[in-house]
């Protein structure tokens, strides 16, 4: 009984992510503006560094992401905006 107690206890979570992987969370591919863009650190080669909002982030950067539709609206409304200047 007390043995099962202990295995509990050293129990680690599978879900963290191993080190170097990208960053968690690409913040732009759900959020058009940041009120508080950050330093990315995660350390990973393929790291953009500043992370921003959508509106923000280079295209050739957001192209290599899953972007929430939402944020897939913004960018084709904006592309059509430009055409039309
Ligand atoms: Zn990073």
């Amino acid at each position: 009984m007390s043995s099962s107690m202990s295995t509990l206890t050293n129990y680690v979570p599978s879900v963290i992510s191993p080190p170097g992987d990208e960053f968690t969370f690409f913040y732009p591919s759900t959020e058009w503006s940041m009120s508080e863009p950050f330093r990315c650190c995660c350390g990973s080669p393929k790291c953009v560094g500043h992370i921003n909002g959508a509106a923000e982030m280079p295209t050739e950067i957001l192209d290599r992401y899953k972007l929430s539709s939402v944020v897939q609206i913004k960018r084709q409304r904006e592309r059509s905006n430009a055409q039309l200047r």
